[in-house]
């Protein structure tokens, strides 16, 4: 089913600019527990602004903005778990001042985004980070001694991609774990046991793609049920587990999961579109998880990467690479990073 492109002229795009140019700078106190998170919130206004074709924005403090992300790279040599990028300079030289692999990638993503050429990433301790945080059952732990789940198995591997070198992840180890995460329901929790989720089942599915493991560790029947189990969650937009209220942020998470098994047409455009488009601010601008939430820079990026999906919103929104979570226009900067032959 085609989009009814009359629908495209309620998009705001010049609020959606705004806000995200205000959240750049400062935030509301009730985002303040994202403060050791910064580059990740970093991360969603800047892929937001490039999906939206406006990166000439950041023209000005492009120099700057690719300095701060550096700043948060943590010199070599500073011991166990020290490695790779922390999120925040809020604990810079305490204790818990460890490198975070969703960090990692949201530096890595941003700094692409911003046409930066990874020279001053400091790659063997990226990739030496990574083998240290895989756990004997093939998970990844977020930081030295933390949780390990699905969503540090997606960062790992996203990671490897963009660096092409996959030395720090043992693969069969990782697939062995991710098989295990898949529920009896169709989808994947986020470890083996759990119920199948919406943001899991887009982090096992897209890291086995990136693997370029999707149909050896998966038989026909088995993608045949995740499929449908996608589909299942849509109910005007998606849930991201069964009896939950619709999210703006699945229609991200459950869309490109279907987008990456090329079933995306399976689902009701128009609904998705229209709920999406129900939780945007038409006020301060941005997107909130649902009607009656305040927008916030995740669920806004979410928001715009979801519709983006939809074919027909290539005249709003910049097309986006389901499987590395960047605007295709930033995944072609990465593929001549990754030919060398980067200007
Ligand atoms: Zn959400």
């Amino acid at each position: 089913m085609a989009l009814n492109a009359t629908k495209l002229s309620d998009f705001l795009k010049q609020k959606h600019v705004g806000f995200l140019q205000r959240c750049l700078r400062v935030l509301p106190s009730d985002l303040s527990f994202f403060d050791t998170h910064r580059l990740s919130l970093a991360f969603f206004v800047i892929s937001s602004i490039d999906l939206l074709n406006s990166n000439a924005l950041l023209n000005e403090e492009r120099r700057a903005i690719i300095d701060w992300i550096y700043s948060m790279q943590i010199p070599p040599n500073e011991g166990i778990g020290k490695r790779g990028f922390r999120g925040s300079s809020a604990n810079s030289g305490d204790p818990y001042d460890f490198g975070h692999l969703t960090m990692i990638y949201s530096a890595l993503a941003s700094l692409i985004i911003l046409g930066d050429d990874l020279k001053r990433i400091n790659r063997q301790a990226i990739v030496e980070a990574i083998k240290e945080l895989q756990l004997e059952d093939g998970s990844f732990a977020a930081t030295h001694g933390s949780e390990s789940d699905m969503r540090f198995v997606y960062s790992a591997v996203v990671v490897s991609h963009i660096l092409q070198d996959w030395s720090g992840i043992d693969i069969d180890k990782t697939v062995t774990f991710i098989k295990k995460c898949l529920s009896y329901e169709g989808g994947f929790g986020l470890r083996p046991g759990c119920e199948a989720h919406g943001g899991s089942t887009y982090c096992a599915v897209a890291s086995l793609s990136l693997m370029d493991k999707l149909n050896f560790a998966l038989d026909k029947s088995e993608i045949k049920s995740i499929i449908r189990w996608c589909v299942m969650k849509q109910v005007s937009g998606f849930q991201g587990r069964p009896n939950k209220e619709p999210d703006t942020c699945y229609s991200f998470w459950i869309g490109a999961t279907l987008k990456i098994l090329d079933t995306y047409h399976f689902t009701d455009v128009n609904a998705n579109f229209d709920f999406v488009m129900s939780t945007q601010d038409p006020i301060v601008g941005g997107f909130g998880k649902n009607s009656y939430s305040p927008p916030d820079p995740m669920h806004t990026y979410l928001g715009l990467a979801g519709l983006s999906l939809i074919p027909t919103t290539n005249k709003i929104l910049s097309t986006i690479n389901p499987e590395v979570n960047i605007s295709e226009r930033a995944t072609e900067h990465l593929r001549c990073i990754h030919r060398q032959h980067c200007v």
